[in-house]
């Protein structure tokens, strides 16, 4: 094709956008002009200039008669991908609008909504909507999809089956929810023709050859009412067609028969002005026909979800065969053709019953997700054509493709307990998108998770601070109840002690206050109590909330009760304010001093941190852990050397939490000379823990060294504030 071919493109465009104003009429040219120029030199499979492409899927746009900003995007949408314009450049000549359309519909090409199971076939869809955002980019989506489809015969054979396997499971259902029952008809019998080709050339045949016979039915019909039509003063259109093919193949497929027993593939249907005449006709036709029991649906009393509405009925016809016959108004001809797009067919028209009918018509949208916000402005609603149905939820893959829909900021754990209990108490590790991520990521639309996990059942009771999902809560709650009931009786102590610091603790354990609490709160005792907020049951601020007020020294030491308890793991500071050092992480049973810093009291270090030998000796103070074993966990960071070998990370941060151990941070480093580096930040209790977990990681095969490392953190002791200590030491946290 020359250029001055591809310029006479247009013609067929305008006489299909004469009722457009003129701006418009402008504007669309402009777009056509735009791409043409860009698309120039390329073509597609079929040899064709590519151009060709973009004017199909608009043409396919006008005909549903999209806004114009619809329509220029339909000419632009592939020019993002495919050419070297820029995302300024097209908002400099077509505005913003069209541009998040073009960037909509380049965003979900990048997508493969394949699925190879049913359930999975729904979320896909689900997803697909949530990131269209904008009810017209799935209008350019399928636009785009129908003309490809057109043109699949020019592609190879195993893309074509892959592609109309998607057409099927994902594109022809989403038009069928839109309601665009023309598209989804074409896409469906489309797909079938490159599905299984033998079963679609045959119905083709067949639904050809008994063309005539349908004629002669509809005839006879015709005949039978139109006098008694005529004689009501209805305006009626009748017509009889075939079903589409892909519905005489599923019903084949369904009933298991074949062509011949299969008596209803006509289908008539009658066109009238308005309701009342709907119910006139099908008195008539019941009245010369005898109705098949059971098969009369009314549609418009009850619309479908898509807001499809009609009279279904089927009766004896002609030569005693059965016959479905379809009635309805020339306005619900257009919804059940042009579904949701049909909105714009009737804003244009600008009549009251046209705002009504949108109205209604959207109903299907909160019906899809019940959506149950009160809609006062329908119409507000409409314009803004803002898919934001789907804002407050995320759809994440596993990596072998499944999809869960999960709510918006759900984490690693909340995917874990979605797919199984067993995996999500077993989880030790995420990577989202092939990287280690911590658990209480949060997930995006797309991510690829993978869940790595232990052994043995290990849930994390920190883990109610960040799950969004009932079943992930739920589940870690049931968990702890059933198991460890001695240590969450002591977790939820010493959660208590941490908060109110453990002389108001004593206090109120000596006048029996948490006793009064837990009757109050409907538990046996204190003990109970304790336990229930050691695994999530209940909150510090709900049992602190009922306590008595404290003395007013008491109250005190409550406020400031942020910095650590004294007698909590230190001897040998006497009052002082304290933290620990971040550069060398120290751990109980290893060998500590501390270090008297200007402004922020106490910093522990190890006796052995490289940052102790420029400090002055009049600033040490003697140190050292209390013998009593607290319940908290201590942050310290490992470095693994490996053979860079499949799996090796998993199999170290599964020998890791086997030993009671939380990993927080996992990094993988640049492989070189195929040795992988992997710093671990780990939370345990003590240094046996610690020696333990170094001493299996090194039994490991293919572990060639680990080692405790400082951090890089390089600034003098004196430095370390509260932050960094709290950071480093946060085992427990306060809020709830
Ligand atoms: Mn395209």
């Amino acid at each position: 094709m020359s250029e001055i071919d591809t310029l006479a493109l247009f013609d067929e465009i305008r006489p299909i956008i004469q009722e457009r104003s003129e701006d418009d009429k402008e504007k669309i040219k402009r777009a056509f002009l735009f791409a043409r120029k860009l698309h120039e030199g390329q073509f597609r499979v079929s040899e064709e200039p590519y151009i060709i492409h973009p004017v199909e899927v608009a043409k396919i746009l006008i005909g549903l008669k999209t806004d114009t900003n619809t329509v220029c995007a339909a000419f632009l949408h592939d020019i993002l991908e495919d050419t070297e314009t820029s995302s300024e450049t097209i908002k400099e000549e077509f505005g913003e609008d069209v541009l998040n359309l073009v960037q909509g519909v380049t965003k979900l090409g990048k997508y493969h909504f394949q699925s190879k199971e049913e359930r999975q076939a729904e979320n896909f869809r689900r997803m697909f909507i949530a990131m269209a955002t904008d009810i017209r980019v799935i209008f350019l989506k399928l636009a785009d999809r129908l003309h490809n489809m057109r043109t699949l015969n020019f592609m190879r054979a195993d893309k074509q089956k892959r592609i109309a396997q998607e057409t099927l499971d994902i594109f022809a259902p989403l038009a069928n929810r839109l309601g665009i029952g023309k598209i989804k008809a074409e896409l469906e019998d489309l797909s079938l023709r490159y599905l299984h080709p033998d079963q679609y050339y045959e119905i083709v045949q067949l639904v050809d050859q008994t063309k005539a016979e349908r004629e002669a039915t509809v005839k006879v019909l015709m005949n039978e009412i139109a006098t008694d039509v005529k004689a009501s003063g209805i305006n009626a259109q009748i017509t009889g067609r075939a079903k589409h093919y892909y519905s005489i193949y599923s019903k084949m497929k369904r009933l298991n028969i074949s062509f011949h027993d299969l008596y209803d593939i006509t289908a008539v249907r009658v066109i009238v002005d308005n309701v009342t005449e709907c119910y006139e006709v099908l008195g008539l036709i019941h009245s010369k026909f005898k109705p098949i029991p059971g098969r009369f649906k009314d549609y418009i009393a009850m619309p479908k979800g898509n807001f499809y509405q009609s009279l279904h009925t089927s009766v004896i016809g002609p030569k005693m065969r059965p016959l479905e016959v379809q009635i309805r108004t020339h306005k619900m001809h257009e919804v059940a053709e042009y579904g949701v797009a049909a909105h714009w067919r009737y804003k244009e028209k600008g009549s009251q019953k046209a705002d009504k009918a949108s109205d209604m018509q959207f109903s299907w949208m909160r019906k899809m997700v019940e959506y149950n916000q009160d809609m006062t402005n329908a119409e507000d609603y409409v314009n803004s054509v803002k898919l934001d149905i789907f804002s407050d939820q995320v759809f994440a893959f596993t990596p072998n493709g499944d999809v869960f829909d999960l709510p918006k900021k759900a984490t690693p754990v909340d995917f874990a307990y979605r797919i199984h209990s067993d995996v999500g108490h077993k989880t030790v590790g995420a990577l989202v998108n092939g990287r280690i991520v911590p658990l209480d990521t949060k997930l995006k639309n797309g991510d690829i998770v993978e869940i790595l996990t232990s052994k043995q059942p290990a849930p994390r009771i920190d883990w109610l601070n960040f799950v969004v999902t009932k079943q992930a809560s739920s589940k870690i709650r049931q968990w702890f109840k059933k198991n460890k009931r001695e240590d969450h009786v002591e977790l939820g102590k010493s959660n208590l002690e941490h908060e109110l610091t453990k002389a108001v603790f004593d206090e109120y354990m000596k006048n029996n206050s948490f006793e009064e609490v837990a009757h109050q709160m409907n538990y046996q005792n204190a003990e109970d109590l304790f336990a229930a907020l050691g695994y999530g049951e209940t909150t510090l601020s709900k049992i602190i909330n009922k306590l008595k007020k404290p003395e007013k020294k008491a109250e005190q030491i409550h406020q400031t009760s942020y910095r650590r308890n004294l007698k909590d793991d230190i001897i040998g500071l006497d009052g002082l304010l304290y933290s620990f050092a971040r550069c060398c992480s120290p751990i109980p049973g290893e060998p500590i001093v501390g270090v008297v810093t200007r402004s922020k009291g106490v910093s522990i270090h190890r006796l052995d941190c490289k940052t102790l030998e420029d400090v002055e000796a009049e600033r040490f103070i003697d140190v050292k852990w209390a013998d009593k074993p607290s319940n908290k966990l201590y942050s310290t960071t490992i470095r693994v050397e490996t053979q860079d070998r499949h799996g090796m990370l998993k199999d170290i941060i599964a020998a890791v939490s086997d030993n009671n151990t939380n990993i927080n941070y996992a990094n993988v480093k640049a492989k070189q000379n195929n040795i992988g580096i992997i710093e671990l930040g780990l939370e345990l209790d003590n240094i046996y823990t610690l020696r333990k977990i170094i001493n299996t990681l090194q039994a490991l095969p293919d572990v060639i060294s680990v080692k405790r490392i400082q951090t890089s953190y390089s600034q003098a002791p004196q430095q370390f504030s509260k932050k960094n200590a709290s950071k480093k030491t946060a085992s427990k946290k306060k809020k709830n």
